[in-house]
C-alpha cells in the first residue's frame, strides 16, 4: 500500500474534520502508517515531525511504551462497563488522582469523552446548580476570541468566527467581554475593568463565566497574564457568576505549571481537562467540580434536581488507564523541570524569527510558541504554504490563519526542535 493508493480509498468515503474537502483536489492527505516518539510515518516511508502534539493530544511521544502496556492491559481486563450504577478501579483511581492535584475545592469529577462534551457538561451543571439554587440565570459569559469546541453550547461560548458565524442563529444565549489584548498587567487591569461592567450590569443574568486560561489556542495562540484570572475570579464571585476553567488544551503541563490556573492561585467552580488527559492514546474528559456544586444537586430524588447527563463510552477504563499512565510518567519524570529547559531552547531558537519583516510578534508560554505574521489577507491562505513547505521538509505544522505555533509532543529532542524550527523558519522566510 502507497500514498496514493490510501489517498484515494480515503477521500472515496471520508469527509474530514475542520476542512474544505475540495481543497483535496490538490493537497494531498496525508496517509500515516505508524508513529514513534514525535515521528510519525507515511506509506511511502516519509517521516514527519508532529509538531502540534497531533492538535495538542500527545505528551510523551506516539506509541508510548509505557502508556501502550497500560492500555493493553486494561484492554485483556475490562474493556468497558457503563459507569451508571457500575464503577471500576481505574475510574476511581484516576479520580482520587485528578482531585489530589487539581486547584483546592475541586473533590468531585463527572466524566465525558472528548472536550466539547466536557465544556456542554459543565455549561449544563452551572445552570443547573444555579436553577437547583432557585435562580434563573438563563445566560453565559465568555472572553472574546475564545474557543471551547464546536457542538452547539461550546460553540456559543466561542467567538472565533470562522466556526460560528454560520450557526448564530440557532446558538444558545451567551455574551462576551474582551480578552486582555496583550500579555501585560496593564491590558490585564484593563479588560477586568471592562468585566466589572458587564457584570455589574448583567451579573444577575449570567450563570457562568467560562475561559481558557493563559493561552487561547484556537483563538490564534492569544496570550494573557495570569493577573487576569485572578481579578476575573475575584469579581465572578462577588456576582454569583461561576468560573470555568476550560484547560482542555493548556492542562497537563502544557503552560509550564500542571494546570494554567495555579499561576494565578485561582480555584475555579469547574475545570474542564481532556486532550492530553491520556497523552493522546484515547478519548477522554473529565470535569472536577466543588463540594458546593455537587450538593446543590443531592437530596431525596427529583427529576428536575438531578444531573441526568450522559454519553455512552462515559468514563470509559481504557480511557482511564492511559490518563492513569500519564499520571504515572509525571510522577515519575519531573515532567515539569524538563519542559522548562526545553522551553528555553524553543525560546532561543525562535529569536530569529524576529528579525523577518514579516513577522508581526513572537510570542511563548511554557510549551505553546507562537508567531504572528503580518501582512497576508485570509485569501492568500498562507498557513497552507506553510504547511506544505514544511511537511516537504519533514515537519508536520498546521498554522491557524497568520499565526504558526509549536505546540510539540514534551519528549522532542534538541536536534528534533531544532529541525522543526529551521524548517518553518525557511517556509516563513520564503513566502
Ligand atoms: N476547549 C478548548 C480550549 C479546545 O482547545 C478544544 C479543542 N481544540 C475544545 C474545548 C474541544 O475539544 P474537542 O475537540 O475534544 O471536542
Amino acid at each position: 500500500m502507497d500514498n496514493e493508493t490510501m489517498m484515494r480509498r480515503d477521500l472515496a468515503h471520508i469527509w474530514h474534520p475542520c476542512t474544505q474537502m475540495k481543497d483535496h483536489e490538490t493537497l494531498p492527505v496525508v496517509p500515516i502508517r505508524s508513529a514513534k516518539g514525535v515521528w510519525l510515518e507515511d506509506f511511502d516511508g516519509n517521516r514527519y515531525i508532529d509538531a502540534i502534539s497531533s492538535w495538542w493530544v500527545n505528551l510523551f511521544g506516539h506509541a508510548n511504551e509505557y502508556i501502550t502496556a497500560r492500555l493493553h492491559e486494561q484492554a485483556s481486563t475490562l474493556e468497558h462497563v457503563l459507569l451508571a450504577g457500575f464503577t471500576h478501579e481505574p475510574a476511581v483511581r484516576l479520580a482520587e488522582r485528578l482531585c489530589a492535584i487539581a486547584p483546592e475545592g475541586l473533590q468531585k469529577l463527572f466524566f465525558a469523552d472528548n472536550g466539547s462534551s466536557a465544556v456542554e457538561v459543565a455549561l449544563k451543571m452551572s445552570y443547573h446548580a444555579h436553577r437547583n439554587n432557585g435562580e434563573r440565570k438563563e445566560l453565559f459569559l465568555s472572553l472574546t476570541n475564545s474557543y471551547h469546541g464546536e457542538t452547539i453550547g461550546a460553540l456559543s461560548v466561542g467567538d472565533v468566527e470562522l466556526y460560528k458565524s454560520t450557526y448564530e442563529p440557532i446558538l444558545i444565549r451567551s455574551v462576551q467581554t474582551p480578552v486582555p489584548e496583550d500579555m501585560s498587567e496593564a491590558s490585564a487591569r484593563k479588560a477586568a475593568e471592562a468585566l466589572e461592567e458587564i457584570l455589574r450590569r448583567q451579573g444577575e443574568r449570567i450563570a457562568a463565566f467560562i475561559v481558557e486560561p493563559l493561552v487561547q489556542c484556537a483563538g490564534g495562540m492569544h496570550m494573557y497574564h495570569p493577573l487576569y484570572l485572578s481579578l476575573a475570579k475575584e469579581l465572578c464571585e462577588r456576582h454569583n457568576v461561576h468560573f470555568i476553567a476550560d484547560e482542555i488544551a493548556v492542562g497537563f503541563g502544557r503552560t509550564g505549571t500542571m494546570f494554567a490556573c495555579e499561576q494565578a492561585g485561582v480555584a475555579p467552580d469547574f475545570l474542564c481537562l481532556s486532550k492530553g488527559l491520556t497523552g493522546g492514546f484515547m478519548p477522554l474528559a473529565v470535569v472536577l467540580t466543588t463540594d458546593g456544586i455537587y450538593g446543590s444537586f443531592y437530596c431525596d430524588y427529583l427529576e428536575y434536581k438531578a444531573f441526568l447527563h450522559s454519553h455512552s463510552y462515559t468514563g470509559n477504563p481504557l480511557g482511564c488507564a492511559c490518563a492513569n499512565a500519564v499520571l504515572d510518567l509525571f510522577e515519575s519524570k519531573d515532567v515539569l523541570e524538563k519542559n522548562r529547559a526545553k522551553a528555553a531552547l524553543m525560546g532561543e531558537l525562535l529569536k530569529p524569527f524576529e528579525a523577518l519583516p514579516n513577522v508581526r510578534e513572537v510570542r511563548q508560554t511554557g510549551m505553546i510558541a507562537a508567531v504572528e505574521l503580518r501582512g497576508y489577507e485570509p485569501s492568500e491562505r498562507v498557513n497552507l504554504k506553510i504547511f506544505s513547505s514544511c511537511l516537504a521538509q519533514g515537519v508536520f505544522v498546521r498554522p491557524l490563519g497568520n499565526v504558526l505555533y509549536f505546540m510539540p509532543p514534551y519528549v522532542i529532542g534538541e536536534d528534533e526542535m531544532r529541525q522543526m524550527v529551521q524548517a518553518a523558519f525557511e517556509a516563513v522566510q520564503s513566502l
